[in-house]
């Protein structure tokens, strides 16, 4: 291999160890003529119930709530009534049971594909269940994981929602696909579990096994060579105390970034930075009632007493369709109906998801303060803190996501109480790139010293009207970059909750004055290199 590959950083953190590559997944033999279209009918369904019933207990044995939703919606697939009529139609036409099943889920695939997006992501999941319904048919074992007796880190064209959920992380390190995005449920079940991961990392599958690399889930490099052999790095050990500041006693707040209440068991931070709620409901092909939001958000206020819990309403189009919410008909759905956007076709489900915020506020402990997802004027913002309001949530946020909502932070910051910096996506819109593209990482690099210009700017607006300016970015989460931002005016960074500690050390490390002196430096470099180098040498 190269020394370097590039793909999507999908999981922060970096691991170390030897690459060795996921079995091949069953293959189809021969088809034969079928004689017996009532034992190839029978053959079938008793493989989509064995491997609805495998994937369901799989379900019901996850500990945390991402994993079982995305596990169950599998086993929702496997027992499709859509599905089993066209297996049944394939088979009645003369084709065996596992090519049947393949050719039916191949076509549910090409329908995904066409759609785009989220749907796209979820191509993987489709693919899987193919392989376990197609050995089950075969009587061969699923593919197998390597078993190099050592720790490893894993190599494979895409991982199933199944497989990342049950990854042994004693013995995997990280994982590297060459398919996938960052949305895929590969890199959100892999965040879950704390992994870190490199998806859509072209040459990967080129990786010999037993090569040493070095796997880096934050920046998407993957590096080889002159690397020892180490086990994961070792993450600095919290002592109880969440609070993050720099060596001098600045405070900047640390916060989780989750998706459901089961991310925080065990977490060691302030509050809640972005609660994507949209992970709750992405099966879901009507809108949640507000009972099943009320009760979704007490769980994770009930684990929050007393801390600071910002939840973000629904953040729904492009990358993240949610069925219920979707435009479905849009030519660049990323410049679309999207975010805060969608209350200009339905206003209904916003108010009923800030109803429900509201309502499960009131019975809790939490300090709840809820936040708009891609806001992009000072009257979106308005708009949404009104709603908010009334609504009885008294500390409203918006989200700057887009370059025009960054450039009128100041003015924005009149109509709301903080700001959430989301560079993934401030990133995607500034430098005119997909976040989901591998070969435009360079451009995506949160290192961009526009883009920190694009943070300065949002962090001296809230200065100067003192009210806080958090980033809720995947970036927030690289130890060095956040020594910057702190430096650069920023009040508190959220991340996935195991990023936490070395981001605590590395603030502990310095003082408000060096914090600053880094992003100088950091600002005044041509490129991403260069602010890398600056700081690193600072
Ligand atoms: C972001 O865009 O940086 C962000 C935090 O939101 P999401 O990744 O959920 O789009
Ligand atoms: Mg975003």
């Amino acid at each position: 291999m190269p020394d370097l590959l590039k793909g999507l950083g999908a999981s922060s953190g970096a691991a170390t160890g030897p690459a060795y590559r996921l079995g091949d997944p069953p293959r189809l033999p021969r088809p034969r003529a079928v004689t017996d279209v009532d034992g190839e009918l029978a053959r079938a369904f008793a493989a989509m119930d064995a491997v609805r019933d495998d994937i369901g207990r799989r379900a019901a044995a996850a500990t945390d709530s991402t994993t079982a939703e995305i596990l169950r919606g599998q086993a929702n697939l496997a027992a499709d009534r859509t599905l089993r009529d066209g297996v049944a139609v394939v088979i009645r036409d003369g084709l065996e049971a596992p090519h049947a099943v393949a050719a039916v889920l191949a076509e549910h695939r090409a329908a995904l594909l066409a759609v785009g997006g989220l749907l796209a992501a979820r191509a993987a999941d489709l693919d899987d269940l193919r392989d376990r319904i197609v050995a089950w048919c075969l009587g061969l074992p699923m593919p197998a994981m390597p078993a190099p007796g050592r720790p490893y880190v894993l190599i494979a064209v895409d991982l199933a929602p199944a497989d990342v959920a049950l990854l042994d992380l004693s013995q995997v390190l990280a994982v590297v696909t060459s398919a996938g995005s960052f949305v895929s449920h590969t890199a959100i079940l892999a965040r879950a579990r704390g992994l870190p991961t490199v998806v859509a990392c072209g040459g990967a599958l080129d990786i010999a096994d037993g090569t040493v690399i070095t796997v880096d889930g934050t920046t998407g490099r993957v590096t080889s060579g002159s690397v020892p052999p180490a086990p994961a790095v070792t993450a600095p050990t919290d002592n109880g105390d969440p609070r993050g500041s720099t060596a001098d006693g600045h405070r900047i707040a640390l916060l989780a970034n989750i998706g459901g209440a089961a991310e925080l068991a065990g977490a060691c931070v302030e509050g809640v930075g972005l609660f994507r709620t949209e992970l709750l409901f992405q099966h879901h092909v009507d809108p949640p009632g507000l009972d099943e939001q009320v009760t979704a958000y007490e769980q994770v206020f009930a684990a929050m007493p007393g801390r600071r819990v910002v939840v973000r309403t629904f953040d729904a189009g492009s990358d993240k369709p949610l069925p219920f919410l979707s435009a479905g008909d849009e030519p660049n759905p990323a410049l679309g109906i999207r975010g805060l956007r969608v209350v200009r076709r339905r206003a209904e489900i916003l108010g009923t998801q800030i109803a429900a915020i509201a309502a499960a506020a009131r019975s809790s402990q939490a300090r709840v303060e809820v936040m708009a997802p891609m806001v992009t004027t000072v009257a979106e913002a308005a708009q949404f803190a009104a709603l908010c309001r009334d609504a009885g949530l008294a500390t409203v946020g918006v989200m700057i996501e887009v370059p025009a909502a960054a450039v009128r932070a100041a003015q924005i910051l009149g109509a709301v109480d903080f700001l959430s910096i989301g560079t993934n996506d401030l990133s995607q819109y500034a430098f005119a790139a997909d976040r989901r593209s591998g070969e435009l990482a360079d451009l995506l690099d949160p290192w961009q010293p526009a883009l920190l210009s694009l943070v300065a700017l949002c962090a001296a607006a809230g200065s100067a009207a003192g009210r806080p300016v958090g980033v809720c970015g995947e970036a927030a989460a690289d130890p060095a970059f956040a020594v910057v931002l702190a430096g650069l005016g920023v009040t508190s960074l959220s991340m996935t909750p195991a990023a936490v500690p070395p981001v605590r050390a590395a603030l502990a490390a310095y003082t408000l004055e060096e914090a600053r002196m880094a992003a100088q430096q950091a600002l005044a470099a041509t490129d991403p290199a260069a602010a890398r180098a600056a700081v690193s040498r600072f």
